[in-house]
C-alpha cells in the first residue's frame, strides 16, 4: 500500500493511500497554502519569490472560485505557466472570476488560438539584438535583456515567447563603451529586479566606468508585485553609482498600489530615483475611463507619474486582452477631461523598425 508523506513547513504527516482520496489531499495542500499565506515571514524577497503560486487551482481555491473557471486554465498553461506572488493575490477580490488583477495571470483558454497579425516576436526584439542580450532600437539608448525571469507571469507579455540570449556581461560592455552616443543604459529582461543586489551592484558599477553613460533606467514590475523587493540593498547600489537612476515600474490597475506598494513606491522617490509607470491598455482590466482615472489618481499619491499607457503588442496568445483604437482614443478623451495633463499618459503602440514609439493623437490634433 502507498504512503503519502505530506511535508511542510509547519507540519509533517505520512498517511497511508486508504486513509485519504485525492480531494483530501487537494485540501490538505489547499490548508497548507493558507498557513503559509498568513504565517509566511514578510520582507524576505527571495522567499516570498519562492512561495509564489504556479497551481491553478490552489489560485482559484484561495479565491473561492469554482471549477468552472479552472476548464479554461488548464491547456493554456502548459506553453507559460501561471506564477503570481502571493501577496498580488490577497490584493484579489475573493469569489470574483472578472478581478482586474486575477485576469492578468489567469491563463485561458484563448490563449491557444492562433490569429493573423499576432505573432511571437511583435516588436522585433530578435532583429534588434546588437550583441547576445544587448538590444538596440533607438538612438542614444541600449537595453540589456539582463534575465529572462519574472516574478509575475502577464497574460499579455510580449516577451512570452522570447527566449533572450544569455547576456554575456564583457561583450555587452565592450558594445557600449564603443559607441559614444549612448547615454542611457535599460536593465530590462524579464525583470531585472529578479536578480541579486550584488550581480545588479556589479552590473552598474562596469557601467558607471563607460564615461559617456549618463542614465540608468531599469524597466521592473517587482516593486508592484512584490513590494518587499524595494529594500536597503537596492536602494544604496541604485543610489551609489554615479548614473542617474530612472525607474519604470508597471502597474495596469490602482487595486495593484495597497499599502505595501504605495510604501515601496514612495521609499524609491525618497531616495531620489525618478519613478514613472508604464500599463498597458487591457480589455477587461483597465479599459474604462474610471479605472484608468483611478490609476493616475493612485500613482500621484505613491508621487510616479504615469509615463505610457501602451496599445496592447500583438503577441500570439494575447488577443483576447485588445482593444479597439477607436476604444482607445475614446478612452483618451475621456483622460484628458477628467485629469490634469500631468495625470494623463502617451498611448503608444510599439511598431517594428520604428525609432521611436508611435503617439496615437486625434483626428483634430496637429
Ligand atoms: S513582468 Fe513584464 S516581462 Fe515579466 S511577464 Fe510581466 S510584462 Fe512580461
Amino acid at each position: 500500500m502507498e504512503n503519502f508523506l505530506i511535508k511542510t513547513k509547519f507540519f509533517s504527516v505520512s498517511l497511508c493511500a486508504s486513509d485519504v482520496c485525492i480531494p483530501t489531499l487537494q485540501k490538505l495542500t489547499m490548508i497548507t497554502e493558507t498557513l503559509v499565506v498568513k504565517q509566511h515571514k514578510q520582507g524576505d524577497w527571495p522567499s516570498e519569490l519562492r512561495q509564489a503560486i504556479h497551481n491553478p487551482v490552489h489560485l482559484l481555491e484561495l479565491l473561492e472560485l469554482s471549477d468552472s473557471a479552472l476548464a479554461h486554465t488548464v491547456t493554456a498553461k502548459q506553453r507559460f505557466g501561471l506564477r503570481v506572488p502571493r501577496g498580488y493575490v490577497a490584493r484579489m477580490r475573493k469569489g470574483d472570476p472578472n478581478d482586474p488583477l486575477l485576469r492578468q495571470v489567469l491563463p485561458q483558454a484563448e490563449e491557444n488560438q492562433r490569429l493573423m497579425g499576432f505573432s511571437i516576436d511583435p516588436v522585433g526584439d530578435v532583429a534588434a539584438e546588437k550583441v547576445p542580450g544587448l538590444l538596440q532600437k533607438y538612438q542614444g539608448r541600449v537595453l540589456l535583456v539582463t534575465t529572462s525571469a519574472c516574478a509575475i507571469h502577464c497574460r499579455y507579455c510580449f516577451r512570452r515567447h522570447y527566449t533572450a540570449s544569455q547576456l554575456h556581461p564583457p561583450a555587452v560592455l565592450d558594445a557600449i563603451r564603443a559607441d559614444s552616443s549612448i547615454t542611457e543604459v535599460i536593465l530590462s529582461g524579464g525583470d531585472p529586479l529578479s536578480l541579486t543586489d550584488s550581480r545588479l551592484a556589479e552590473l552598474a558599477h562596469s557601467i558607471a566606468k563607460i564615461s559617456h553613460v549618463q542614465r540608468l533606467r531599469l524597466h521592473t514590475r517587482l516593486p508592484i508585485v512584490l513590494p518587499e523587493r524595494v529594500n536597503d540593498e537596492l536602494l544604496a547600489w541604485l543610489t551609489g553609482t554615479r548614473l542617474q537612476p530612472v525607474m519604470v515600474v508597471h502597474a495596469n490597475h490602482a487595486n495593484e498600489i495597497d499599502d505595501n506598494v504605495n510604501k515601496a513606491l514612495q521609499r524609491l522617490v525618497g531616495a531620489g530615483i525618478t519613478l514613472l509607470n508604464q500599463s498597458v491598455l487591457l480589455r477587461g482590466v483597465n479599459d474604462n475611463a474610471p479605472a484608468l482615472i483611478a490609476l493616475s489618481e493612485a500613482l500621484i499619491s505613491s508621487r510616479v507619474l504615469p509615463y505610457y499607457l501602451h496599445r496592447l503588442d500583438r503577441v500570439q496568445g494575447a488577443a483576447h486582452f485588445e482593444v479597439s483604437e477607436e476604444t482607445a482614443a475614446q478612452l483618451l478623451e475621456q483622460l484628458r477631461v477628467a485629469l490634469p495633463g500631468y495625470l494623463v499618459p502617451k498611448l503608444v503602440r510599439e511598431v517594428a523598425g520604428m525609432p521611436y514609439k508611435c503617439e496615437l493623437r486625434m483626428k483634430n490634433e496637429f
